[in-house]
């Protein structure tokens, strides 16, 4: 009889958006016996600091690891604390790279983003394009750091034979998502604000033109593809997780797609002195395509009346 050989899958960020997507397919979709799974909070352990990082991976002696923990906001977050965003995620992913490489760990899994791509490229935008252009200006902080990870992973790759990887989603909403109005990213950050317009007979404000385009993953559909490429993804290249590019959807549709969530009939308006940020960064899924033909993504309106009903059943503890 072969010995099934127990995986450990140590998920740094696993109290947030993403992990949580990941935490609820694990429970309720997709329970593999010979893996353990540890979801960490900065709680367990801060990554910020290399002594707690390799306290955490002494304790849990991880064989993977889906790397998610950030410093993490929408456009206007990042516009206040470039340096930020810089500092902290460099710090965090070379922590988590090097012990990785101490414990010895067979995969790990790092989370990039399709914003951290070059601002002046074509489209749609690719996996061979993340170090070909500087990025927009308003979140050149997050950006370089992550695409900092790219480069540790081939470094990894060629100096120790590690098999670290990394994907990149697009915009990401769903459950536990950060509904903060101010730091949070636009799909949060309008549902925080149609509950309160709609609750206390207000106007709902729109930041900017309403008119960037964006794709937008859910993250129940994000988790299961990061299982996937946990199980079966072998390049040390990045893989784009993202919805089609017939999917792109402009600022001011994703709004109504929330009004109509919440049933809002109140006044709208757009703040256009608000930034825009990047116009658009369409990304190709065709590589993510390639691998898996037939995956089925949550239709749009779906995912955000869901996204919309989790906030006001836990309006309460939800993330604000
Ligand atoms: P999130 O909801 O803000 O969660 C961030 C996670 O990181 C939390 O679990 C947080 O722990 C943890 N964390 C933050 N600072 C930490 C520290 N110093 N030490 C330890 N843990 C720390 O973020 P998310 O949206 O799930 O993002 C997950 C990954 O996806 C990130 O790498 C992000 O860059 C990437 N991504 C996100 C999007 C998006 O639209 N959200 C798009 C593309 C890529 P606590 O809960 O304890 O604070
Ligand atoms: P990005 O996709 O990285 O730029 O980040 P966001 O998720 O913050 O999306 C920013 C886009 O949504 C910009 O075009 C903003 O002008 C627009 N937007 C409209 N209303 C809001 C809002 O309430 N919060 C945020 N974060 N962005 C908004």
């Amino acid at each position: 009889m072969v010995k099934q050989v127990r995986k450990v899958i140590l998920v740094t960020g696993g109290t947030g958006l993403v992990g949580k997507g990941i935490q609820t397919v694990i429970a309720q979709e997709d329970k593999c016996p010979d893996e353990e799974w540890v979801f960490l909070s900065s709680k367990d352990a801060n990554l910020l600091d290399e002594a707690d990082t390799r306290r955490i991976f002494e304790k849990h002696q991880p064989t993977h690891v889906i790397h998610l923990a950030a410093m993490v906001g929408g456009l206007f977050h990042n516009m206040r604390a470039n340096l930020d965003f810089f500092r902290n995620n460099m710090m965090m992913n070379d922590n988590v790279l090097k012990m990785s490489h101490e414990f010895e760990v067979k995969k790990v899994v790092s989370c990039l983003s399709t914003c951290i791509f070059p601002d002046k490229t074509t489209y749609p935008i690719d996996e061979t394009m993340v170090h070909l252009g500087p990025p927009h200006d308003s979140n050149f902080g997050y950006s370089y750091a992550k695409r900092m990870i790219d480069v540790m992973n081939r470094g990894y790759a060629q100096q120790h034979g590690c098999q670290f990887t990394s994907v990149v989603p697009c915009n990401v909403f769903g459950p536990h998502d950060n509904f903060n109005m101010e730091n949070g990213h636009v799909i949060p950050g309008l549902i925080h604000k149609a509950y309160l317009a709609k609750r206390d007979e207000k106007s709902f404000e729109i930041w900017g033109t309403g008119k960037p385009l964006r794709q937008f993953i859910y993250s129940l559909d994000l988790a299961r593809l990061f299982v996937w490429v946990l199980r079966e993804y072998t390049e040390v290249e990045p893989i784009i997780l993202s919805v089609d590019e017939a999917d792109e959807v402009p600022i001011g549709d994703v709004a109504q797609a929330i009004l109509k969530a919440f049933d809002f009939q109140g006044d709208v308006i757009y703040l256009t002195d608000k930034a825009d940020g990047q116009f658009k960064k369409t990304a190709s899924n065709a590589k993510l395509r390639r691998y898996l033909p037939d995956f089925k993504f949550t239709p749009f309106s779906q995912a955000i009346q869901e996204s919309v009903d989790w906030f006001k059943a836990n309006y309460d503890s939800a993330r604000k």
